[in-house]
């Protein structure tokens, strides 16, 4: 993996505020973290609310400006070349990812050609959204404008920030709002690569700022500023709801895109040698910090033996390792992280833990490294069935019949996505229905892929939909124009 760090095209310790760097106000940083062996590799600008302040005005200009006048075509058209521009850079994006938050090249490039590919879907987008015309009284013409919010607030996650960018900032210019993105303190740099290359490209001043900072400072700063008009927020239930109330203090919508317990389930018909790979994958996928990964496998029972048995032996497999190694699991974003998840881990006994994957014997010491582990035998009222581990682990719940397994897959508070696996079609319909959830995918499991699918939750997962042409109502308000003219 080339070490791409002392060679960025743009200065980390930096904010990117009305299309300058500069330094945040303070001239505070804070340490940059390789999770691969924990070493610090750099330094970020820590944000405040000053530079937040800065940035909501820049954002507020740029609307009265050449950004708020450019027509949709020409929106849609510069979205796309910086999609061309990302797309040149998967490698370099992917380089700088991997050492930043830990994660496998292979999955680390996914991550920078869904950003390209959700530029290149919202750009050809943009001058295909419109309102509509409404039959009324007579002497009436009645019709609807389609507008962007204003300013939008963008707060987000270390999971998946690149996707994550292309799915809320991509949809949010789209419809012409002028954005300000704080990501997360433990991977702000391909935000910051991102907003580079879309100056690059042209992006009018102030049209999208980044300021990266703590969660309770420049974050809390940014959900609760008066001057914005709209917050997509990604990340967890309790800071969601902070969020939230935020948005109810100055009265402006917000999309929350929280966690999950996503369930599979898999039916006495179902296909083994199909449905295993989505299986195991969904849930180990960038170590299991994924907000769609599946962290339950409900099993009907006349096939739960074999089904673990699959699922151990793929388990065995699983090697984990340096970002570089380009293994199947990479190590957890930060210690803190690692020690909540092996928290978790520790509730199963050792009856109870089916399989693990093995970290390799010269993964780095320092780095957050936690092996793969299939839990099966716990009831599905067990803190290990209905909390978020947000690591690699999966647990295994046998079922009776269709209605045990709704119960289940319903027995939660969260509802992102669900897989079931059956080859019979009415169960198929039936379940897509019963299953209260944002998404179900019938034999097949898309964890974060698929950037024309609307995408979000109901329950504590949250609420909103982002991705595909949904996300474009969701960024822009509708207005009603009503002329009498006789
Ligand atoms: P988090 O702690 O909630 O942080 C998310 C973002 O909020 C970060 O940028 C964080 O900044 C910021 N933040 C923290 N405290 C804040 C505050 N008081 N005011 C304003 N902003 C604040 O979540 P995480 O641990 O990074 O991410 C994991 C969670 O995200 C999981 O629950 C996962 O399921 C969820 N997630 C959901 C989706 C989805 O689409 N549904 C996608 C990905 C992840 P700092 O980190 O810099 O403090
Ligand atoms: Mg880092």
């Amino acid at each position: 993996m080339p070490d791409l760090l002392p060679d960025l095209w743009f200065d980390p310790t930096k904010c990117f505020i009305a299309g300058q760097w500069i330094s945040p106000s303070g001239g505070g940083t804070l340490p940059l973290e390789n999770p691969s062996d924990g070493s610090v590799i750099g330094e970020i600008a820590r944000g405040t609310a000053a530079d937040i302040d800065a940035a909501v005005g820049a954002a507020r200009e740029a609307l009265s400006g050449e950004w708020g006048r450019m027509p949709a075509a020409e929106r849609g058209r510069l979205l796309a070349a910086i999609g061309r521009k990302v797309a040149e850079r998967v490698d370099d994006l992917a380089a700088i990812e991997a050492q930043d938050v830990g994660k496998p090249l292979k999955q680390a490039r996914a991550d920078a050609v869904a950003l390209a590919r959700y530029l290149e879907f919202y750009g050809g987008a943009a001058d295909k959204i419109h309102g509509e015309t409404i039959p009324y009284l007579d002497g009436y013409t009645v019709y609807t404008l389609r507008e962007p919010h204003g300013v939008t607030a963008h707060i987000i996650p270390w999971n998946y920030p690149m996707q994550i960018i292309g799915r809320s900032v991509g949809a949010a210019l789209t419809m012409g709002n002028a954005a300000v993105l704080k990501p997360a303190e433990e991977a702000c740099l391909t935000a910051l690569a991102f907003a580079a290359i879309a100056e690059e490209a042209g992006l009018p001043k102030g049209a999208l700022n980044v300021v990266p900072g703590l969660g309770e400072e420049a974050g809390a700063a940014l959900s609760g500023h008066a001057g914005i008009n709209h917050i997509s927020f990604t990340g967890s239930v309790g800071v969601g709801s902070l969020i939230q109330a935020s948005a109810a203090a100055n009265v402006v919508p917000v999309t929350l895109e929280l966690g999950g317990k996503s369930p599979q389930l898999f039916f006495e018909d179902a296909d083994l040698d199909k449905a295993l790979p989505f299986l195991v994958n969904a849930g180990i996928q960038n170590a299991g910090q994924t907000c769609s990964a599946s962290s339950r496998i409900l099993v009907h029972r006349s096939r739960f033996d074999e089904v673990r048995d699959a699922m151990a032996a793929r388990y065995a497999a699983l090697r984990v390792g340096p970002a570089a190694d380009d293994l199947d699991v990479g190590p957890l974003i930060s210690a803190g992280q690692k020690e909540i998840v092996e928290g978790f881990l520790g509730m199963a006994s050792a009856g109870e833990i089916a399989a693990r994957g093995e970290i390799v014997a010269d993964a780095p010491a320092g780095g957050h490294y936690v092996a793969p582990t299939l839990i099966a035998g716990v009831g599905a009222d067990h803190r290990l069935a209905q909390d978020e581990i947000f690591g690699p682990a999966q647990v295994m719940i046998p079922f009776a019949d269709e209605d045990e397994a709704v119960a289940i897959a319903n027995g939660t508070q969260y509802g992102l996505v669900a897989g079931v696996w059956t080859e019979n079609g009415g169960r198929q319909m039936r379940l897509a229905k019963a299953i209260h959830s944002g998404q179900v995918f019938i034999n097949n499991y898309g964890a974060g892929g698929g950037v024309e699918l609307p995408f979000g939750g109901v329950g504590k997962s949250g609420h909103g939909r982002e991705k595909g042409f949904e996300a474009l109502y969701g960024f822009s308000t509708l207005k009603t124009v009503a002329a009498h003219h006789g």
